[in-house]
């Protein structure tokens, strides 16, 4: 997200300045990757945030357009991409971009400043540190502590690794000058902690819709209070803190080093409890903490060896069908890991098309189901382990016939939530 004024100033000739290298070399492998399930391959290069998509939308003339231009404008203005079809009117739109509002006040703090915290730059943290530090009793014992702060401000999932500089850019960009700029996140923070908040599941089942974008918009917001929450926190324990939510490094492989999930062909983290309906929150930090181990629960397995349903559900057919691989579809990729390579050019210009995100590979995914009741709950923990287990086909054939994944029309999302 950025300031409308700078996106109206854009040039279609601006491209990002070239100081130094485009693409920066990393130390190619982690002795947890093998566990983690990554493929780093030599041929690793770390990534440039101007080539992520939303980035390119706003430089890069194959991307840009007067309707891209439009797309990030109507977060901020009422009405705009609204029309006449169940789950784009006014009010839906309207449910979308007020789900945005806690994020939009983090962004808001510092876009004078040229920043874009939490989207593009790593959020500022509201205080130095005090000046006389907590003594720690032991990393376990504060690893556990701040699980349990975390999860008191309303966490749905948390985890700890290494900071690992491989998953950070290599040049950050600025929607005030419309060009690179130094990546500046400060160093000397070797911890990190992920952070997971689930989003509103009948919302997700609303996808394509701008009604289902309210889960994606709270779910930022939430995402933003929280890491700023814990962030303040350490502070106040005498030590750094930095938080970051969708800006200067990669969520996912570090939610997989954290041991909150594994990485699924619809390019999500898939976590056991929500499936896909997730978003990562991270802090950086010098506090002593004790890191989790990756987990494995048949993820890659079943959408290796059965499951095709996001891919066959995606409109503009990004997500691949064949095995995870290194080439990349575009420069939105990041270079040298073998994996299920999302094309973000085809899905965003699906977006864009839209007037709105798009989540079907969310709502379709098997992994994504309603754990907040009981039964629904039981059910899916049984599903699970029959999707582990040598009957993959038949967990497929179960979960498909039983219905989930299916559309709920936004007009019926509207009747339950007004209770008529
Ligand atoms: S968000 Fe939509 S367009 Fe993008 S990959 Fe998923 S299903 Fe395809
Ligand atoms: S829909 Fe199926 S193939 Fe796609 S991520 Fe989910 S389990 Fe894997």
């Amino acid at each position: 997200m950025g300031s409308i004024d700078n996106l109206e100033r854009l040039t279609l000739e601006r491209q990002p300045s070239s100081e130094g290298p485009y693409r920066l070399r990393g130390e190619p492998r982690h002795p947890k990757d093998d566990a983690c399930g990554f493929e780093v391959l030599d041929s690793f290069e770390r990534f440039n945030q101007s080539n992520d998509i939303y980035t390119r939308g706003q430089w890069d003339a194959r991307i840009r357009s007067e309707k891209v231009l439009n797309w990030f404008k109507g977060m901020f203005r009422p009405g705009l991409g609204a029309r006449n079809a169940d789950g784009y009117s006014v009010r839906d739109f309207a449910l979308r971009n007020a789900g945005w509002m806690g994020a939009n006040l983090t962004i808001q703090r510092s876009l004078g400043r040229g920043r874009v915290d939490g989207f593009l730059d790593y959020i500022i943290p509201y205080s130095d540190p005090n000046p006389e530090r907590v003594p720690v009793d032991s990393p376990e014992s504060m690893s556990e502590e701040l699980k349990r702060v975390a999860r008191l401000f309303g966490a749905d999932g948390v985890g700890i690794t290494h900071t690992d500089p491989r998953w950070h850019y290599t040049r950050s960009f600025s929607t005030k000058a419309l060009a690179e700029k130094p990546y500046d996140i400060p160093e000397g923070l070797p911890n990190t902690i992920v952070i997971i908040t689930s989003m509103h599941y009948e919302a997700v089942q609303c996808y394509p819709s701008a009604t289902a974008g309210i889960a994606v918009g709270h779910g930022y917001s939430r995402d933003c209070e929280l890491v700023q929450s814990v962030a303040t926190y350490i502070l106040n324990l005498g030590y750094r803190a930095v938080s970051s939510v969708n800006d200067t490094s990669l969520a996912i492989p570090y939610a997989i080093a954290a041991g909150l999930g594994e990485y699924g062909r619809n390019g999500l983290l898939i976590t056991p409890e929500f499936g896909p309906r997730v978003r990562i929150g991270r802090i950086h930090t010098d506090l002593p903490l004790a890191h989790d181990q990756p987990i494995r629960f048949g993820v890659r397995e079943f959408c290796e060896s059965t499951c095709r349903r996001c891919a066959d559900s995606c409109p503009p057919k990004a997500i691949p069908h064949g095995p995870p691989t290194e080439k990349i579809p575009n420069q939105s990729s990041i270079i040298g890991i073998r994996k299920w390579q999302i094309d973000a050019e085809k899905c965003f210009k699906f977006w864009v098309n839209q007037a709105t995100e798009c989540g079907i590979c969310m709502r379709v995914c098997p992994y994504n189901k309603d754990t907040s009741r009981w039964a629904s709950r039981q059910w899916y923990r049984f599903w699970r382990r029959l999707a582990a287990s040598p009957a993959k086909k038949l967990a497929l054939w179960l979960d498909v016939k039983l219905g989930f994944g299916e559309r709920i029309k936004p007009a019926d999302f509207w009747k339950r939530f007004r209770g008529h």
